[in-house]
């Protein structure tokens, strides 16, 4: 397998290159991470840092022409040698092969591309354990919430894997990983451990080289630690080195895509987690019956157990009936599915405008339809 193969290079891409690009000498290379404005790109020569050629900019050089064809991490480029300075030059961006994409179903435009050229989405969930205190597991084998995972995986033309992680802490997990198999076929799913390794053999065998391959869900389901498991020990990020690599981006190139033990490639973004709560008005936090019992006391209904008078989550964190960690890790996990649900506010509120100037309102049964 030569290095493009082995970054993921197929006759796909390969079949897009010109005769022209070639004889000019255009170099082939993959976005491994995005930074504004410029782009961290492997070739077969090694790292490259780009910037998109010039024709891509509006007049004024700030904004891009064409909204779509911002490079992400996954995508493949043609690369033009610089002839004075360091940086290189984006002069094409080849059609993706597939894509994970954040957004509202059908409506492209208003979508954002996470992952381009992602052959497996591995959807990420964790055995529900009545008796806990970690919170994601509770709640994050949600069909309904797989579902809509699996709906982005195919829109954008990948292939998906249903892990049911934490299988060390739950007998029932193979029954419930033959269950959501059932209901999700021909979707694959395995029951796995990060912890003591179960179930990750038959995950790295599908992980063949040259396969680009991503995880989401929910924080919390280990996604961390099966990706760390994937990379081995030897390739393993502590957040000491990504903290390193935040400080010193000058000298060290960040990467968001790393190849696994097995050889294949694996995306890792920010947007990844993004993804993860799609903001529906009805995807709720679960998993926090403990917190929302008491809540039923507090004075305000809409109380968000932060600073109100009279709330009765926080009186009962302060007698020791509740958890501190309970009420914080509610407060994170809320707060992103509220960034969520704003976020898609405002996508629909633009695009319903946009198209028929009725206002939000009509967004929502569209919304409704288009799903
Ligand atoms: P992420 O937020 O999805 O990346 O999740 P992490 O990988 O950070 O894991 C969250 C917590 O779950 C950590 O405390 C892990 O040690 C724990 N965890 C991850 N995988 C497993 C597993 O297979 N079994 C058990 N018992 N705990 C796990
Ligand atoms: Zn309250």
């Amino acid at each position: 397998m030569d290095a493009l193969a082995a970054l993921g290079f197929s006759d796909f891409f390969r079949a897009q290159l010109t005769e022209q690009e070639l004889a000019a000498g255009l170099v082939v290379g993959r976005v491994v991470a995005q930074h504004r404005g410029e782009w961290d790109i492997i070739t077969a020569d090694g790292p490259r840092r780009a910037i998109l050629a010039g024709r891509h900019y509006d007049e004024r050089g700030t904004t891009l022409v064409l909204g779509r064809i911002q490079p992400t991490v996954g995508d493949w480029v043609l690369l033009a040698e610089p002839d004075d300075g360091k940086l290189w030059v984006i002069e094409r961006l080849l059609d993706r092969r597939s894509h994970l994409e954040r957004g509202v179903a059908g409506r492209r435009r208003e979508s954002q591309t996470i992952v381009a050229n992602v052959d497996l989405v591995v959807i990420v969930c964790a055995v529900p354990r009545p008796d806990t205190q970690d919170a994601a597991a509770g709640r994050s084998v949600n069909p309904r919430r797989i579902e809509r995972y699996l709906a982005a995986v195919a829109q954008g033309g990948a292939e998906g894997l249903i892990l049911i992680n934490k299988a060390d802490l739950s007998p029932d997990a193979g029954r419930l990983a033959t269950e959501l198999g059932e209901r999700f076929a021909p979707c694959g799913v395995l029951a796995v451990s990060a912890l003591d390794e179960g179930g990750l053999d038959t995950l790295r065998e599908r992980l063949v080289p040259g396969l680009t391959v991503s995880l989401v869900g929910l924080s919390g389901v280990g996604k961390s630690s099966i990706v760390n498991a994937l990379l081995g020990r030897s390739a393993q990020r502590t957040s000491a080195e990504r903290e390193h690599d935040a400080r010193g981006r000058h000298t060290t190139t960040h990467r968001e895509l790393f190849v696994t033990e097995t050889g294949a490639l694996l995306v890792d973004t920010p947007g990844m987690r993004e993804f993860a709560l799609s903001g529906d008005a009805d995807d709720d936090v679960g998993g926090f019956d403990d917190v929302l019992e008491v809540a039923g006391l507090c004075r305000f209904r809409d109380c968000r157990h932060k600073d109100e008078p009279g709330c009765a989550v926080r009186a009962a964190v302060e007698r020791g009936e509740l958890l501190p960690e309970r009420l914080s890790s509610y407060h994170k996990l809320s707060g992103e599915l509220d960034q969520q649900k704003a976020m898609k506010r405002r996508i629909e509120t633009r695009s319903t405008s946009k198209r028929d100037g009725r206002g939000p309102l009509r967004g929502t049964g569209a919304r409704k339809r288009a799903r």
